[in-house]
Formats: C-alpha cells, sequence, structure tokens
C-alpha cells in the first residue's frame, strides 16, 4: 500500500471518487490536500440538473499518521442549479458539516471516552480540540437510556461532590449476576429512589429476585414499596466493617486510657493488626527491640489480650460474629444468629450497643446473605464495590465536573458493555451548564473548535 492508498483507506473514500490528492509536510503537519470527481447530483431543491459554480476550501482536521497530526484541504464544489438557481454543496464524505473533525476523528474521540483513565482535557489534547469540544462530543455520542432493572441487584453508594438535594453520595445500581453497572442515581434519598421507581412497570419491578444492600433504610424501604418479589440481603462486609469500627473504637479508649510508651501503649498502638485480622500466630519468634527479647505472634497476641479483661471480652464476640459469617448456612443462620445476639447481649463489654441494635434491625436481610443463588456465591455488595473502585478512578479523571447527567452517561458507557456510542451531526445542549454564562470575549478555549 502506498501512501496516498493508505490515506484514501482512513478517508473511507473509494480511490475512484478522487479527482486530485496531494500531501505536503509542512511545520510537524501533514496536508491532504484533496479534491473529488464531481457527481453532478440532481438540484437538492427543485431536481433540476446542475452546474458547478466554484470552489470553497473547507479545512478538517483528520487522524495522525505515524504521530503526526494531518489536516484535510478539501476543495469543495458548489454547485448551481440550472433551472431555479439555488446553490448547494458537494456531499460531505469525510465528516458531518459544520464540524472540524473528521468521522474518523470522531470515533477516536468515541473510543477514547471509553477509556475510565483519560481526563477530557487528555482526550482534547490527544486530538487538538479543546475540552469544551469533548464535553459536546461526550453529551452527544453517548446516550445511555435506562436498562431494565436486572434480576439480582446491588445497590450501593460512592462519595461525590456531583450528589444533589443535598445529599454527599451517588447511588450505584449493579447487575449482581450479570457484573455490569445498571444506574447511577443523583443521590440515594427515599425521594430520588422512589421517583425513580415510580417510572418503572410493576411487571418489570416484580422480576428482580434479590437486592443486596447496605444497612441504609431508604434502600430497604425502597425495596418493600417497589419491589415486591425480593428478597433483600445486607452485604457482610458492610455488617463486618460495623463490627470491626465498634471494636476499635474500644481499643483506642484503652489505648488513650494508658500511660504513653508503657507496654500496653506500645502494644496497642503497633499491633492492632493482630487483633484485626487473620494471622498464623505460632511464627518463628523475631527480636522485638521494644522487649528486647525474641518473641512470636503469639506472645504479643497473649500481651495484647492479657491488657484489659474488656478488650479481650470484645475480641472473643468479634471473633464469634466473624466464625459465625464466614461458616454459617443459609439453613442455620437465623438460630445461629439469634444466639450470637443473645451472646452479644450478655457479655458486651460497652462497645457493641449500635452493633447489637443494627443486627436486630437488620437480621432477616443478614439471614438472607447467606444464601446463594448465583455461582456459589454469598450475597454481598463485593462486585458493586469493585464497580465502585473504578467510577472513584472516573470521579478522579472528571476532577471538577459538576454536570452530573454527564458523568452517568459515560461511567455506564465504560461500565456496562451493552452501551455504544453513536456518531451524530447534532450536538446536544441537554447538559449545559445552567447559570454560567460567558461572554464570547473571555472565550479562552477556541482553538479549533
Ligand atoms: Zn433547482
Amino acid at each position: 500500500m502506498d501512501n496516498k492508498d493508505f490515506i484514501t483507506v482512513s478517508l473511507n473514500l473509494k480511490s475512484e471518487r478522487i479527482r486530485s490528492l496531494k500531501t505536503v509536510h509542512k511545520n510537524g503537519r501533514l496536508y491532504i490536500y484533496i479534491s473529488l470527481i464531481p457527481e453532478y447530483p440532481d438540484c437538492e431543491y427543485c431536481g433540476g440538473k446542475v452546474k458547478i459554480k466554484e470552489y470553497k476550501t473547507v479545512t478538517i482536521n483528520h487522524l495522525p499518521f505515524a504521530g503526526m497530526p494531518s489536516t484535510i484541504i478539501w476543495k469543495r464544489t458548489r454547485y448551481i442549479c440550472k433551472d431555479c438557481a439555488k446553490t448547494f454543496s458537494e456531499a460531505n464524505p469525510f465528516g458531518f458539516d459544520g464540524f472540524h473533525q473528521s468521522y474518523a476523528v470522531l470515533d477516536n474521540i468515541a473510543k477514547s471516552l471509553h477509556n475510565i483513565n483519560l481526563t477530557f482535557r487528555q482526550i482534547a489534547d490527544m486530538h487538538n480540540v479543546s475540552s469544551t469540544i469533548i464535553e459536546a462530543y461526550a453529551d452527544s455520542f453517548i446516550r445511555a437510556p435506562r436498562m431494565s432493572l436486572p434480576e439480582n441487584l446491588g445497590i450501593d453508594e460512592i462519595h461525590s461532590h456531583m450528589a444533589k438535594y443535598g445529599g454527599a453520595y451517588l447511588c450505584v445500581f449493579v447487575d449482581n449476576k450479570n457484573r455490569t453497572l445498571n444506574e447511577l442515581l443523583c443521590d440515594r434519598s427515599k425521594r430520588t429512589l422512589f421517583r425513580y421507581f415510580d417510572k418503572i412497570p410493576l411487571s418489570e419491578r416484580s422480576k428482580v429476585k434479590y437486592v443486596t444492600i447496605d444497612m441504609w433504610q431508604p434502600y430497604k424501604d425502597t425495596v418493600l414499596k417497589y419491589l415486591p418479589n425480593a428478597k433483600i440481603a445486607v452485604d457482610p462486609f458492610h455488617v463486618i466493617k460495623h463490627l470491626t469500627d465498634s471494636f476499635e473504637s474500644l481499643r483506642i479508649m484503652i489505648m488513650k486510657r494508658v500511660a504513653l510508651y508503657s507496654p500496653s501503649y506500645y502494644l496497642l498502638k503497633y499491633w492492632r493488626k493482630l487483633l484485626l485480622s487473620d494471622y498464623e500466630l505460632d511464627n518463628e519468634p523475631k527480636y522485638n527491640g521494644y522487649f528486647k527479647c525474641k518473641l512470636n505472634y503469639r506472645d504479643i497476641f497473649n500481651m495484647l489480650l492479657d491488657i484489659s479483661p474488656q478488650l479481650k471480652e470484645a475480641y472473643y464476640l468479634k471473633e464469634l460474629y466473624r466464625y459465625f459469617n464466614k461458616n454459617c448456612n443459609y439453613e442455620k443462620a437465623e438460630e445461629e444468629l439469634s444466639d450470637i445476639i443473645s451472646e452479644f447481649e450478655r457479655r458486651d463489654p460497652g462497645c457493641y450497643e449500635d452493633f447489637i441494635e443494627m443486627l436486630k434491625n437488620w437480621k432477616d436481610e443478614i439471614i438472607n446473605s447467606f444464601e446463594r443463588p448465583y455461582s456459589d456465591r454469598k450475597q454481598s455488595n463485593a462486585l458493586a464495590e469493585s464497580i465502585n473502585q473504578k467510577l472513584r478512578i472516573l470521579i478522579d479523571v472528571s476532577n471538577g465536573y459538576a454536570n452530573f447527567e454527564r458523568f452517568r452517561a459515560r461511567a455506564i458507557y465504560c461500565l456496562n458493555d451493552r452501551i455504544f456510542y453513536s456518531l451524530s451531526g447534532r450536538l446536544s445542549h441537554s447538559n449545559k451548564r445552567k447559570g454560567k454564562l460567558r461572554g464570547t470575549y473571555n472565550k479562552t478555549n477556541s482553538n479549533n473548535s
């Protein structure tokens, strides 16, 4: 393939349509001078015969070749009708009329928007246009209509300043079965949730069989009101986090009561990990600089629990729940959870009051989390958490954009393979920021746009 063929292919043109094609390198840019063989179409207005009136030069930014940006300089034919004398231009095979980028560039921009790591600014720089233009393209090319509710719905939230109505969180819906992002709502209030589900027909809502949530009452109220066949499960990780936080509050309280730099202080501050997660305690003893002797994890662990009977009791209860969470099955969950609640009530050293209350309020939903309807996995929001990590990347690269609708569309486009882009010659203005009128005098981003 020679140079010209390569360029012709990238222009999506058949070579027999080209009358002349010349390329010039100048100042690090490739200029593609092109004119097309006239097709003498019928008049657009009356269907009459036409002749060529004149040529107009049209400039369109095109893809880079071997890293070198390129520009199409098109000598565009303008026809005049022999009957009605009206004029019109030959059809534009390179891009939408009025756009300064070729179809191929728009296509690249749409594909770049799918890359969650790229900011609008970076995409703009890659394509030599302004961020404002990229935003307009994002609004126009990415359409993310509401998707039907999944059979197994996960509801979670993510902190963002884009949240509306005084909230601090966006609400995230995921499809736990197909493992995709399903929807984003602008906050997690009951009002917003009810409004969303209000618009969905009962026949669709009835198909939802499972919902996983964290312990947020509006989620539960919404499911009870709108999803008549759904079984609610609370995410076990949120329960464990609540438990761990309660335990930690006691550890910190005890640490603040002991003398600074005392052995107890040292142990509570620097060896908390032994109380919080599972360690192989019987490791080879290692020299400990504080105690000036060889110790293994079990020695340190025993010293920790001896600091306070409260701490020991709290640790015992925490592990009791963790063991239940890890090993129990759905059939036994109700009985075992009841026993655990009694045990907590009987032995609470003072840090689990809220946790016990939570266990009682969400007992049914905790029991339901032991069901394993798919791939032998417990019901959880693990998927929502992993999607949230990606959303956090997108929130970071979206630094400063306050436009929730735009964020939502891009997020769903990036995280749900059923959403595609479509190039459009009509730019959407529906998502323009309101209330900030800019005069043309301070337009600073107008290069190439
Ligand atoms: Zn005509």
